[in-house]
């Protein structure tokens, strides 16, 4: 028999990490003779939960045991000494006995796509026979329990974390840049989000004082590891571990009309361009989106750097799927662009004043809907006689995306859509 044990909600802004507990948690439990069956996972949540501290992200373990007050102990144990729980972390670790059912999975569905309050998790804990133990008010039960049903079916990722020994923490990271890049040259696509080209940062490292040195994305646990151990690195490291993970596989989005759209959702819209995009202060872009059933803001905020250039070049007419989070904000719902689909250019007419029939010069316009008359010979023509030209369209259809530092977690590159 073995036991899932999933934890959620272990850091608060200040620092902490759930991957860390995540890796101590593994070492403590083999250090008891109880091993772990798979690869430990990482799972990213709804990346809209208003309440999430960094990443939302949430862990689970399968143990090789029955012994589930030891398991408990363990996970009490380790909560209780990495946990920022003196920093309002609302930790909760969640057990199951056995294999998660439909119902768990439809919950880490919710999870991942809404925002689910905790009473459902305490419901849902007593439904399947769940043991829970929580914090303050458990709201980490959510993400406790959707790490266990977590279904990686429609595809998954993987993730090295290496962290840092304790005396280094809040220190800047010792990693050799350029061998970041060498790294990112010969290894990806399988491996992805090393490096931001355009802003030539590097994407393995955070920022942030947590015990996280640097993770490495990847699509598969070797490619991982192979380019973990091509990196220059100048400090020590405690844990190496490679986590299973719902990462870039666009799960957190749903297909759905504009007339769906709600606050929160991360969604995929398809429609024509009904006004044309305009550049705000600030550097942000704006246009707005139609289908038959609605109308909606689509932004390129500043951050989304030269993805803005592409969408600064749609008209109105054209075709195009939209891929993002949907926020309410003063001009009412807009879809915060991620991703976009450009399928069907329309036909971009400027319309100049015609040449004159009589005498082979340019005609004037007498004013909008007017005409035109000739300046040399006088004579008067209406609006239909006007010229139509068709500018050829500097904009390819095809997909686009915001650059590495502008892309959530759950976002799948477009390097990865193979
Ligand atoms: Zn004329």
């Amino acid at each position: 028999m073995a036991i899932w044990i999933g934890i959620d909600d272990t850091d608060s802004k200040k620092g902490g990490c759930t991957t860390y507990v995540a890796a101590v948690l593994i070492r403590r439990l083999e250090k008891n003779g109880i091993k772990i069956i798979g690869y430990p996972r990482l799972i990213r949540l709804n990346p809209n939960c208003p309440y999430k501290t960094r990443g939302n992200a949430a862990i689970a373990v399968k143990a090789d045991t029955d012994d589930i007050d030891m398991v408990k102990g363990i996970a009490i144990e380790v909560v209780e000494e990495y946990s920022e729980l003196d920093e309002g972390a609302e930790t909760g670790i969640a057990l199951l006995p056995k294999e998660p059912d439909e119902r768990l999975k439809k919950f880490y569905w919710r999870a991942v796509r809404e925002i689910v309050p905790k009473e459902d998790a305490f419901k849902l804990a007593e439904d399947i026979g769940a043991t829970i133990v929580y914090y303050e008010d458990g709201k980490g039960l959510v993400g406790a329990l959707a790490a266990i049903g977590a279904d990686l079916t429609p595809g998954k990722t993987y993730e090295l974390i290496a962290h840092r020994t304790r005396e280094y923490w809040g220190t800047v990271r010792k990693i050799d840049p350029k061998s970041v890049f060498e790294m990112d040259k010969a290894t990806r696509p399988y491996t992805f989000d090393n490096v931001d080209y355009e802003t030539g940062e590097i994407r393995i490292a955070p920022h942030t004082p947590c015990p996280v040195l640097l993770g490495i994305r990847g699509v598969d646990p070797e490619i991982v590891m192979k380019a973990f151990k091509m990196l220059k690195i100048y400090e020590p490291i405690e844990y190496v571990t490679v986590f299973e993970t719902n990462q870039a596989t666009d799960v957190h989005y749903q297909k759905l009309k504009i007339g769906e759209l709600k606050h929160g959702v991360n969604a995929i819209v398809e429609g024509i361009v009904s006004q044309a995009p305009r550049l705000d202060i600030g550097g942000h872009v704006f246009f707005k989106l139609k289908d038959e059933t609605g109308e909606i803001y689509c932004a390129a905020y500043e951050p989304t750097k030269s993805f803005r250039e592409i969408v600064l070049q749609l008209i109105p007419g054209d075709e195009v799927v939209a891929y993002g989070a949907v926020k309410l904000k003063p001009q009412g719902l807009t879809l915060n662009l991620e991703k976009i689909g450009v399928k069907k250019l329309a036909k971009k007419i400027v319309v100049r004043p015609p040449i004159c029939p009589a005498c082979g010069k340019r005609m004037k316009s007498l004013g909008a809907g007017k005409g035109y008359r000739c300046r040399k010979c006088g004579l008067k023509v209406g609006v239909e006689a006007a010229e139509r030209v068709e500018i050829p369209r500097s904009l390819k259809p095809g997909f686009y995306e915001v650059p590495p530092s502008a892309r959530r977690h759950l976002t799948k590159p477009l390097e990865l859509a193979l």
